[in-house]
């Protein structure tokens, strides 16, 4: 007779150490059984949530040896870097923040050198062994897959900001939305937006050139988040890859949100400008850039110059009949008495 296992059984075989992929084949799981299954499953493909073995003594740079190089390229250290830029990417794709093969994401391994994921290839479909090793003039140093063409923007953020650890870049649609409108969000709406992202836009250019770039890196020492015209989103993190790619969560859930409550038909209800000092002072603890550290309170929240096309602010009278207008109603009956008078 098949074995029906629950949650509770994947649990116990998991916490002896057991291996929970090989069940006995007749085995009968429940819903709550795969589910266990599943967290199992992604809880050891995510690494980029994981400590991954820790970086070299010695940092390396672009006129390091090529012997030295390869050892880098090829270290556990750089393998767990290039399980993340998988993980990351992963989620990019999963959560549709990047299309066909768009999206890029680096982390830097030495003084002037970075990891970076390749070209041509969707973000959602990587393999450790498609990593590229890039210095930063964006010549490949390593790797067999070709570059992403949009690293030299990653590149001159990292070269800006010497404290940035990884960035990423991707078109997540309603932030996009806002970068192709040349929007930057309002602010004083959701506490997660103001301490963790620091938006502004930056204006077209074609993708991949170093006036981007520079266009970019000009914006990135007030601004860890930035919207790129007609194209899509880049963000830098001082932590992690995965701090990077929090901050197109944070955004796109925002740039959601507003969308969200601008077609609510009501004004929407923003924090007061002592609420918002309150959250920059988390965010300067947090060492996160933002132009408005150092603001007076009244200088503070810019919601009245924003008017989203499509909200309707004004409120419905009590006794309105929807979809009808009194005066055009009696006008149109008036005319239709006309008509028929004349044709009897
Ligand atoms: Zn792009």
């Amino acid at each position: 007779m098949s074995t029906v296992l629950t949650a509770k059984d994947i649990e116990t075989i998991i916490a002896k150490g057991g291996d929970p992929k090989s069940l006995p084949a007749d085995a009968i799981l429940t819903p709550s059984a795969k589910d266990a299954l599943r967290d199992y499953a992604n809880a050891r493909r995510s690494p980029a949530s994981a400590g991954a073995s820790s970086a070299p003594a010695k940092q390396l740079n672009s006129k390091s040896s090529k012997a030295e190089l390869e050892a880098l390229f090829n270290s556990p250290y750089c393998h767990g870097l290039k399980e993340q830029l998988c993980d990351i990417g992963r989620r990019l794709w999963g959560r549709a923040y990047v299309d066909g093969n768009g999206g890029n994401i680096a982390i830097r391994v030495g003084e002037d050198i970075a990891l970076c994921t390749p070209t041509l290839v969707s973000k959602g479909f990587m393999k450790p062994e498609d990593m590229c090793l890039v210095d930063f003039e964006g010549n490949q140093l390593l790797g067999t897959k070709k570059r992403t063409s949009e690293i030299l923007m990653h590149l001159q953020i990292m070269k800006r900001q010497p404290k940035a650890v990884a960035t990423c870049h991707c078109h997540p649609p309603y932030s996009t939305g806002f970068a192709v409108a040349g929007l930057v969000p309002p602010t004083c709406m959701i506490p997660e937006y103001e301490v963790f992202a620091s938006v502004a836009i930056a204006p077209y250019r074609t993708p991949g050139t170093p006036e981007m770039g520079k266009l970019v890196a000009d914006l990135s020492d007030k601004h860890n988040t930035i919207l790129m015209a007609n194209h899509g989103v880049v963000s830098w993190s001082h932590n992690s890859v995965e701090d990077a790619y929090f901050k197109m969560e944070i955004l796109e859930a925002y740039c959601r949100t507003v969308l969200v409550t601008a077609q609510l038909g009501v004004p929407a209800k923003t924090m007061t400008a002592p609420q918002l000092k309150d959250l920059l002072k988390i965010k300067q603890s947090l060492g996160i850039p933002d132009p408005r550290h150092g603001l007076k309170e009244c200088e503070l929240c810019d919601n009245d110059e924003w008017r989203p096309g499509v909200a309707c602010a004004a409120p419905v009278p009590q006794d309105a009949t929807v979809g009808l207008d009194s005066d055009a109603e009696k006008t149109v009956q008036a005319i239709t008495d006309q008509i028929l008078a004349k044709m009897k």
